[in-house]
C-alpha cells in the first residue's frame, strides 16, 4: 500500500464526486470526521432555508398553498424525493417527526400483542433512545418490559449476529425492531435476511436507519421490511434537529396509525374539520401535527445533492475512503494499541470507522485540539467518518498523520481520560 500524500492526492483527482466538496461549508483548519453525528451545512440547504423564510416573509398564511414550495405538500414531496435513499415507493415514505417520535408512532401502530405473542425483540447494542421508547410502549400496553422486551445479546460487545437474532425469533415475539447499522461498531445488519426470517415466523419487523440513510443504499420495499424510521441530520446533512423520515410498506398503508393527528389526514379532507379521522392512504398518514417547516427546509437543498450524486456512487466513495483510512491505520499506527471495531467486509459495514482504544476519550480531546473533529462513544470508541460529499482522501491522510503524531508523542497524556457533555 502507498502511504504517501501524493497517492491521496491522486485518489482525489480520480474521485467522480470531488466537485461536491465546494457545495459545503468547510471550516479552514479543521478535518471534520463527525458527519455521521451531524452532517455539515451545504450552500443549497442554506438557500432552501432562506427560501422558506422568504415565503413566510412575503406570503404569510398563503405560504401554505402558494410560493415555490407550498408548505402544505412539502413533507409528501420530500418523502417522494427521499424514497430512493431507502428504496421505497414514493407513497411509502414521508418526511416527518424525529427518530424517537417516529419509533413511538410505528410501535404504537404495529405492536399488537395477542394471546401468547406479546414480546418485542430488540438487541442489546441499540441506541438508548430506541430502547427507552420500546420499554415505554410495552408499559403503555400493560406489559413489564423486564419480561416482554427481549434484547439479543452480543457475543463480543461489538456485533449482533444475525443467527442469534433468528434464534430469538420465537413464537411469543410480536414485533422486532433493530438498527440497520449499529451506531457504535458500524456493523451493517443483513436486513433482507432478517426480514425474510421474521416473516416466515409471522413476526413484523422494523428498522432504525439513522446510521445508514444517506450512506448505504436500501431496498426496503423489495425486501418487504414492514416499517423503518430515521433522522436526516446525520448523513443527510439537514441540520441540528432536522425533521426525520419514515417508511411504511404499501401492504400496511390501509391501517390507521396508532397516534392519530390532523396532519395524517387525507389531504383533501383535512380542512373539512370533521371529528372522524380519515387517514391518508400513504405514509403521510403517520404525520401527527403541523410540520416543523423551518427544520424541514434544509432537506430541500440537501436532497437535490443526493439526487444529483446518486446513493450508489456515494456508497462506493464511502467504502473506498473508509477502507483507505483502515489501510493507513494498519500501516501507520501499528503498535499503539488500536483495534478496528467495525466489521472489515464491505457488505457488513456502514459509513464510519470504529477505532477502539483504552485511552479513547483523551485521544479524542487531543485530536480536537489539533483540528480533527472525531466523535467519542463511551467507554473506548473513537468514530471517524469520512463523508463522500465533502471529505477528501487528502483529509483522511492528514487525519491519520495527526493521530500518528498524537500517539508517537503521547500528546493525549496531557488530558483527562473522561468524556465531555456531548461526546
Ligand atoms: C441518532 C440516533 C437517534 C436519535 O434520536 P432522535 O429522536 O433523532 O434524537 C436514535 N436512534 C439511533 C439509532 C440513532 O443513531
Amino acid at each position: 500500500m502507498d502511504t504517501s500524500k501524493e497517492y491521496a492526492k491522486s485518489l482525489d483527482q480520480q474521485d467522480p464526486l470531488s466537485h461536491f466538496r465546494d457545495e459545503f461549508y468547510i471550516q479552514d483548519g479543521t478535518l471534520y470526521m463527525d458527519g455521521n453525528s451531524l452532517g455539515l451545512l451545504s450552500k443549497r440547504a442554506e438557500t432552501s432555508v432562506f427560501r422558506i423564510l422568504d415565503s413566510w416573509k412575503q406570503l404569510g398564511i398563503d405560504g401554505w398553498t402558494g410560493g415555490e414550495h407550498p408548505w402544505y405538500y412539502l413533507s409528501e414531496q420530500l418523502g417522494e424525493q427521499s424514497a430512493d435513499l431507502v428504496g421505497g415507493k414514493k407513497e411509502e415514505v414521508i418526511v416527518t417527526g424525529s427518530t424517537t417520535v417516529n419509533l413511538h408512532q410505528l410501535v404504537a401502530t404495529f405492536y399488537k400483542p395477542e394471546d401468547g405473542r406479546t414480546k418485542i425483540l430488540a438487541d442489546e447494542l441499540n441506541f438508548p433512545s430506541d430502547i427507552y421508547a420500546l420499554k415505554s410502549q410495552l408499559e403503555l400496553k400493560g406489559y413489564d418490559p423486564d419480561e416482554h422486551l427481549v434484547q439479543v445479546k452480543s457475543r463480543d460487545g461489538r456485533e449482533i449476529k444475525e443467527d442469534d437474532v433468528i434464534e430469538a425469533m420465537t413464537d411469543d415475539i410480536a414485533l422486532i425492531v433493530l438498527p440497520t447499522v449499529l451506531y457504535r461498531s458500524g456493523q451493517l445488519l443483513d436486513i433482507k435476511r432478517l426480514t425474510e426470517e421474521a416473516h416466515k415466523r409471522g413476526i413484523l419487523i422494523g428498522f432504525d436507519g439513522c446510521h445508514s440513510v444517506g450512506v448505504v443504499p436500501h431496498h426496503f420495499h423489495e425486501w418487504g421490511v414492514d416499517f423503518a424510521y430515521w433522522c436526516h441530520y446525520k448523513y443527510v446533512n439537514s441540520g441540528p434537529g432536522g425533521v426525520g423520515g419514515l417508511f411504511v410498506h404499501e401492504r400496511h398503508l390501509n391501517e390507521t396509525p396508532g397516534l392519530s393527528g390532523w396532519f395524517g389526514s387525507d389531504k383533501d379532507k383535512q380542512f373539512d374539520m370533521d371529528h372522524t379521522f380519515q387517514p391518508a392512504q400513504t405514509a403521510g398518514a403517520y404525520q401527527i401535527g403541523t410540520p416543523h417547516l423551518l427544520s424541514v427546509a434544509p432537506l430541500i437543498g440537501s436532497l437535490e445533492l443526493f439526487n444529483e450524486a446518486g446513493i450508489e456512487a456515494i456508497r462506493r466513495k464511502s467504502l473506498k475512503s473508509t477502507q483507505y483510512m483502515m489501510d493507513l491505520l494498519q500501516r501507520e499506527l501499528q503498535g499503539y494499541g488500536f483495534r478496528i471495531g467495525n466489521p472489515l467486509e464491505d457488505d457488513r459495514r456502514g459509513g464510519h470507522v470504529c477505532l477502539e482504544h483504552k485511552e479513547a476519550a483523551r485521544i479524542c480531546k487531543a485530536l480536537k485540539d489539533k483540528g480533527v473533529i472525531p466523535d467519542f462513544r463511551s467507554p473506548n470508541v473513537i468514530r471517524l467518518a469520512p463523508i463522500a460529499f465533502y471529505t477528501s482522501y487528502v483529509e483522511v491522510w492528514e487525519t491519520m498523520q495527526v493521530l500518528k503524531d498524537i500517539m508517537e508523542q503521547k500528546l493525549y497524556e496531557q488530558y483527562e481520560n473522561k468524556r465531555g457533555v456531548i461526546a
